[in-house]
């Protein structure tokens, strides 16, 4: 019989993310189609709190790792105290939400415990009692199935793949672990985090739709002028009120760094395709970008795509989204704010 853990950090507020709870939910799934034995442990400064969060999840046991040496991000207190509350568990099978505070210290649990970890798993499955999981390769083009032998094994689980668990908080009996830290782990003193973005926090990989910037918003409109502060202006307005995530063309975040008429807000970290990210979003809306392939290739995981381009013969109309709008994108953007309101 698995034994199956579901291990998390609480966020800097003490609260439980979505990645953490779609990670749950598929722990819970997994425990009961094995026939498993799920435990849940939490690592933060209030850990036992967050434990009450998912105290229905039907768990059998609850183990924490609480205090302020456990608040901050820091990869030696990490990944001692994730250590040692998998020791406790005594798990077969460790699912973890691909936060990037587990991202970074997961592979050296697993190395610590002997296991194995994979990353960026999507589905997991069990058939007969045997658990598998499924992971993209090759740039997201191709999807295997697999499965693995040794224990224990550390599933990361990707966001995005599966309704969050909602069950009601309720009190969970939680068992403290102890964890003895060497004195290498707090050599790293955490005074705070610095954004990569300059301005306002504009990637949301919760958000329900990514809106997409392609180089028009930067390129000469049929005036003959460029009009980047307005571009900048609309884009920023359509963020705010509708709370969609922002990407950008390998085009547009390319101008905006090498100084070509900037929408200042956009950088290397916006870009979505092949050199880029391939994020998660239930919708998409590009516009001003021509939609081409190496483009294209990271919206594999936006269910209905929607575009915007003056070019009847652009990427997107060739079968690579489900409406295009042939319109000028500052009118189109200009009269979707207002619509939106205030
Ligand atoms: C190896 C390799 C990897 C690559 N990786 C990536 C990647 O990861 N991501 C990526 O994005 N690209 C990538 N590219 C580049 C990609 O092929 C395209 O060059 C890029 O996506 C073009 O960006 P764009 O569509 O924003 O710009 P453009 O091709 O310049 O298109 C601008 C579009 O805006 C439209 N437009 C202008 N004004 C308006 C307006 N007022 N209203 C509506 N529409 C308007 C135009 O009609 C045009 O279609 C890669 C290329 C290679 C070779």
């Amino acid at each position: 019989m698995e034994k199956i853990l579901y291990f998390t950090f609480t966020e800097v507020d003490g609260s439980l993310g979505r990645p953490a709870l779609e990670a749950l939910a598929a722990a819970v799934e997994l425990a009961a189609a094995t026939g498993g034995e799920l435990s849940a442990g939490i690592v933060g400064k209030d850990a036992g709190a967050a434990a009450g969060l998912i105290a229905g999840c039907g768990a059998k046991k609850f183990f924490a790792v609480s205090g302020t040496d456990f608040h901050p991000s820091r990869y030696g207190t990490d990944a001692a105290a994730a250590t040692a509350v998998c020791r406790a568990a005594e798990a077969t099978v460790i699912i973890t939400p691909a936060t990037s505070r587990a991202c970074r210290v997961m592979a050296g649990v697993a190395h610590r415990m002997g296991g194995k970890v994979d990353t960026h798993v999507g589905a997991v499955k069990s058939a007969g009692g045997k658990v598998s999981v499924t992971r993209w390769y090759y740039r997201q083009r191709m999807e295997a199935e697999l499965s693995r032998a040794a224990r224990p094994w550390i599933l990361v689980v990707d966001p995005g793949n599966r309704e969050p668990y909602a069950g009601a908080p309720g009190n969970a009996a939680v068992s403290e672990v102890a964890v003895t830290l060497p004195d290498t782990a707090k050599r790293t003193s955490v005074t705070g985090t610095v954004s990569p973005t300059t301005g306002e926090q504009t990637i949301k990989p919760e958000a329900r739709l990514l809106f997409v910037a392609g180089a028009g918003w930067t390129k000469k409109q049929a005036d003959g002028a460029v009009h980047a502060p307005e571009a900048a202006g609309l884009i920023m307005d359509f963020l705010k009120k509708s709370q969609a995530s922002l990407g950008g063309s390998k085009s547009v975040v390319e101008a905006s760094t090498e100084g070509e008429s900037p929408l200042p807000f956009m950088t290397h970290l916006n870009q979505v395709g092949q050199t880029g990210s391939t994020p998660r979003h239930p919708k998409g809306l590009s516009a001003c970008c021509h939609g081409e392939e190496p483009h294209v290739v990271g919206w594999r995981f936006i269910n209905a795509r929607r575009a915007i381009n003056l070019d009847a013969n652009c990427g997107w109309a060739r079968g690579k989204a489900d409406v295009v709008y042939i319109a000028d994108a500052f009118k189109v953007m200009a009269k979707v704010n207002e619509l939106l309101g205030g």
